[in-house]
């Protein structure tokens, strides 16, 4: 009986581990080109895919996520392996003094970027004491960021694209 068990629960492990052993080894083109099932939800952000689009703050009828698939969405998947495309250097005296404000100033224009559009969301930001990093997963909130800084709080912003990586980097600074 004791053995029995034992051999139930060896094969429960092994087979858990064969699963996650597949799903690390999928190479990431293919995980990025699936296809989703609509109506999808995203497990982690709650995101809903349907008609082609992963938005967040969708409303789904009982029987809509009766028939949705389970999923990770693009975006959260791009999180776990710390992609990112866009990047904003912020620095200056005014950065360090105003810290706070331009902090809440980025989340704002985060939190609206991914009602939109999920895919669009800040991978990492970093203060060093003299200036704030903050990396995107897209391009495009990297320069909505860097524009709304700007517009909010003045100084000035330079662009520029690296020909190695394709990413867009914005430089924001004001001193005072
Ligand atoms: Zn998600």
């Amino acid at each position: 009986m004791n053995s029995e068990r034992l051999e139930t629960g060896k094969g429960k492990i092994r087979s858990l581990n064969r699963r996650g052993t597949r799903s690390d080894k999928s190479p990431p083109v293919v995980r990025h080109s699936r296809r989703y099932k609509d109506p999808s939800i995203c497990e982690r952000c709650g995101s809903i895919y349907t008609a082609k689009t992963w938005r967040s703050g969708r409303s789904l009828t009982p029987e809509m996520i009766e028939q949705a698939v389970w999923t990770i969405c693009p975006a959260c998947e791009q999180l776990d392996e710390g992609q990112y495309f866009g990047r904003v250097s912020l620095s200056g005296a005014y950065l360090v003094a105003n810290l706070d404000a331009i902090r809440a100033r980025i989340a704002n224009v985060e939190r609206r970027a991914r009602f939109t559009q999920p895919e669009r969301r800040l991978v990492a930001t970093d203060f060093d004491g003299k200036s704030l990093e903050v990396l995107t997963s897209s391009q495009k909130l990297a320069h909505r960021i860097a524009r709304e800084i700007e517009k909010a709080f003045g100084g000035t912003v330079r662009y520029a694209w690296s020909d190695s990586d394709g990413m867009l980097t914005a430089t924001w600074s004001r001193e005072k």
